[in-house]
């Protein structure tokens, strides 16, 4: 195992990364834009940028995910690839018909400086975009943010190019979900809609990236959100934001542009995130918590009530995307967990701020690194280990070499399948959060127990 040789000693590094926490900008750029109806995403930069874009989602989502690519070779990369990419739109409305391309730009055409905005500009006056049809881009260089960073910028495009105020409010409200599985997608609009609540949910790929198998391949499958939908976003009484990093600017945006005043919140992952979320919901309709949802946050209770004596006290380590580590690490909390160390590869000062503040009654210190990498919290499991730990796929070399129990969550996970079908987020998502950590934590004391406390019943 190569991770057997990770140092103890730890060294400050800022020009290099080992393990790198995060994927590239243009993947979350890719996924966001798979969440519009009837959108062919479109990469602007080499095949081989593309190919790693869409071999990661696949293996993720394990759905075949179609982009199309500028295709840059030579040429492109030293005179700019404005040819290309009015080439490659010409070709696609041609052959794949789709209404809307999502351009995102990759580390090369954005440090040739293509204008993509000019470029789709050219390729209408020039009648290669059909009347009806759309061209929209988000600047995605890699050698900055991460993939959520990429996908903050296509849902900021999407409320950029689209949302339009006419100046007569609908009776609806914008849900900005964040970067999150299509199954959480789903259950955010499901327990808007409880509450009787109309919404208008960008992005949003339930339906597209968890369908079902019909026997049939469809292009453009029918889930995603529609062009009237994100045009009629402007109109909305409000706008609920998911995740400051993910879903942030672009509720922003809509406030700016369109005057739709925007709460953004945690993502509802535990208890309290939930908590705050069907209170933000309920504030919106004006009406009370239905039935339905009061029964499943009694549900979420009783559970906590059940494990809790296998939870207390119990060290955990954690690694993902910044949304989803604020609203876990408090979640952990809650339930008498400490996540001690947590690292996410976004960088962004706010992360270590908000894991401090939901960790602040911790009995031990907690190291947290926005920016990070998984060879520096090996460096600290390895130095005092943890309980628990939670990372995306690349986590289990570390859980294998320091044999500590683990969980895979967030992005990528690219050797277990199903994740993309069931929630994580709401009442019910909690719920099966917390069986996973419990399954994780009893199965090691069933595997480590000696014969005699071997037991039946826990
Ligand atoms: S070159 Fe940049 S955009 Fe392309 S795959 Fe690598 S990091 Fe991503």
């Amino acid at each position: 195992m190569l991770l057997r040789h990770t140092p103890l000693k730890i060294q400050d590094r800022k020009a290099l990364s080992v393990n790198p926490a995060k994927t590239c900008q243009p993947i979350g750029a890719m996924y966001a834009a798979l969440g519009i109806h009837g959108c062919l995403p479109h990469s602007h930069g080499s095949q081989g940028c593309c190919a790693y874009h869409r071999s990661t989602l696949t293996r993720h989502y394990k759905e075949p995910i179609m982009s199309g690519t500028s295709s840059f070779t030579e040429g492109a990369s030293v005179f700019g690839g404005q040819a290309n990419l009015l080439q490659a739109i010409n070709n696609i409305f041609t052959i794949y018909e789709p209404d809307l391309i999502a351009v995102h730009t990759t580390c090369l055409s954005e440090t040739i400086g293509d204008d993509v905005q000019q470029i789709a500009r050219k390729a209408r006056d020039d009648g290669k975009i059909p009347d009806g049809k759309h061209v929209i881009h988000a600047s995605t260089p890699s050698y900055v943010g991460s993939h959520v960073t990429g996908f903050a910028n296509m849902t900021k495009a999407m409320a950029n190019y689209f949302a339009e105020s006419t100046g007569k409010k609908k009776n609806q409200i914008n849900l900005i979900p964040g970067y999150v599985e299509p199954s959480d997608m789903e259950e955010i609009r499901r327990l808007a809609e409880l509450m009787n609540l109309s919404t208008v949910m960008f992005p949003d790929t339930s339906g597209v990236l968890n369908g079902p198998q019909t026997g049939r391949y469809k292009m453009f499958p029918p889930g995603g959100v529609t062009i009237p939908e994100l045009i009629s976003a402007g109109d909305s009484m409000a706008t609920i934001a998911l995740g400051e990093y993910a879903s942030g600017d672009a509720a922003r945006t809509l406030d700016t542009k369109c005057k739709v005043p925007c709460k953004i919140l945690d993502l509802p992952i535990g208890l309290q995130a939930t908590d705050r979320y069907i209170d933000a919901l309920r504030k919106q309709a004006g009406t009370d918590v239905p039935t339905q949802i009061n029964f499943e946050r009694g549900q979420l209770l009783d559970i906590i009530t059940d494990m809790q004596a296998w939870f207390y006290g119990k060290k955990v380590a954690l690694a993902g995307d910044p949304d989803q580590m604020i609203a876990l690490s408090e979640f952990l909390v809650a339930i008498d967990m400490w996540p001690v160390y947590v690292v996410t590869g976004t960088p962004g000062k706010i992360f270590e701020k908000r894991i401090k503040e939901v960790t602040r009654n911790s009995p031990y210190p907690v190291k947290v690194k926005a920016g990070g990498d998984l060879f520096l919290l090996h460096q600290w499991i390895k130095n005092e280990s943890v309980d628990l730990l939670i990372a995306n796929t690349y986590g289990k070399y570390m859980a294998r070499d320091s044999d500590i129990p683990f969980i895979r969550y967030g992005f990528p996970i690219l050797d277990r399948i199903g994740h993309s079908y069931f929630p994580t987020v709401g009442y019910r998502g909690g719920m099966r959060l917390l069986e996973k950590i419990l399954d994780a934590i009893l199965d090691r004391k069933d595997r480590d127990s000696p014969e005699e406390s071997f037991e039946l019943v826990m």
